[in-house]
């Protein structure tokens, strides 16, 4: 590996990126040893033999990873997750590099996991992985959600299969007080976003009056504020995303709940000309910047539904808007709010900045981990 490449990792980045490997001995898959530019070794790493990124570091120094490493870093991270206390029975007990578990994501949905596999290192350790989730965990089913795009990055084929005992067609698991229906197979991401958890209860200590949820999916935030405030408007472009925010909405006997199947950015245009108020607005939008080479795109994006959004504002009214992209980081995302402030003539202040929820927590020295921004405004006036 190359001296760029070694300040990378004593910088605390686990991967390594094609440019910085001189030399490999290794197939797809391979835990390796990675030797620095003067032979010195500089730790262990999952090797790829397809991805830009072919090396993931899981150990520093001479030291190489096998079995117990791996173990040791599973019972980290669930017992850290048991350590939180969640109000929920469902929620991330792996994510990846933030348990140097580089490329492995771990999700519990009540008695079942969602396990996903994004390299090849970890896809080759998966049958090790799951007799050792079944070890720890004592799960009823686990299944594997390895249809992610990113696989292809890898030369892996796209698949969901049920690693063990049984999974069935949905389960049912409660966040709060709102109880969900979950198609574990094909629901975005592993079924649901774990990841807004804290981000609904908070939204809930401030929402009131007449909401609007765009991007609502099934209903994530609708439901949780639903009992303390009048009426709650969902909107979603999918209508299966809308027809399980209706069943959600019964399930949990949320009759102010409302969802309708639009896209947000012509429905806020719509709402503005027919001069609607609103005393909360949720956006959770999908992430628009997927690369960097369209983060121009995704603020222009951005900055159109937040100008809108703060225009439907009554006064004294909140603004919950979120970015999971990347690519689009804390700052930038807070120069776009500015910008729609001030094109929309609309005095908001920040009330909370926010991100990912505890059970996905970013690891200090690789921004990559901190992708979910969630600001909270209030408009003044
Ligand atoms: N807020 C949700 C998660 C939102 S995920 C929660 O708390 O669970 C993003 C959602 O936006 C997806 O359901 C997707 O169908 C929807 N979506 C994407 N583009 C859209 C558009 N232009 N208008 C409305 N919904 C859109």
């Amino acid at each position: 590996m190359s001296a760029r490449g070694e300040q990378r990792v004593r910088g605390g980045h686990p991967w390594i990126y094609r440019a910085d490997v001189v030399s490999v001995t290794a197939g797809p898959g391979d835990i390796v040893q990675v030797i620095g530019p003067r032979h010195r070794p500089i730790g262990s790493a999952f090797f790829s033999d397809r991805s830009q990124i072919p090396l993931r570091m899981l150990t520093i120094g001479e030291s190489v990873a096998g079995e117990a490493l791996i173990r040791s870093r599973l019972e980290k991270a669930i017992a850290f997750r048991a350590s939180l206390a969640l109000d929920a029975t469902a929620y991330r007990l792996v994510h990846g590099e933030a348990d140097l578990l580089p490329s492995l994501i771990v999700d519990r949905y009540g008695d079942h996991l969602v396990v996903q596999a994004l390299t090849q290192g970890t896809d080759r350790l998966l049958p090790d992985i799951t007799r050792l989730l079944v070890e720890l965990t004592s799960p009823a089913g686990i299944l594997a959600r390895n249809d992610p795009k990113v696989r292809d990055l890898e030369g892996l084929d796209r698949h969901v299969t049920v690693l063990h005992g049984e999974v069935p067609e949905s389960v049912l698991v409660r966040e709060g007080p709102v109880e969900y229906d979950v198609d574990l197979r094909k629901g975005q991401k592993t079924g649901l976003f774990l990841d807004q958890r804290e981000n609904r209860e908070a939204a809930a200590r401030y929402a009131h009056g007449r909401v609007l949820d765009g991007f609502s999916y099934h209903g994530g935030f609708a439901l949780r504020l639903a009992p303390q405030v009048a009426e709650v408007e969902a909107v979603d472009v999918s209508a299966d995303a809308v027809a399980r925010i209706a069943a959600n909405a019964a399930r949990n006997g949320a009759a102010n709940v409302h969802a309708r199947e639009a896209n947000v950015f012509d429905e806020l245009r719509r709402l503005e000309r027919a001069g609607v108020k609103y005393d909360t607005v949720v956006l959770d939008p999908p992430a628009f910047a997927k690369n960097k080479a369209s983060v121009a795109n995704a603020l222009a994006g951005y900055k159109e539904i937040n100008l809108r959004a703060m225009r439907l504002l009554a006064p004294g009214g909140y603004l919950v808007t979120c970015s999971c992209s990347y690519n689009v980081n804390e700052e930038m995302f807070g120069a776009m709010l500015h910008d729609a402030s001030s094109d929309s003539h609309v005095p908001v202040s920040i009330v909370e900045k926010r991100m990912q929820g505890r059970d996905h927590p970013v690891l200090v020295g690789v921004p990559e981990t901190h992708y979910l921004k969630c600001f909270i405004l209030r408009r003044v006036e």
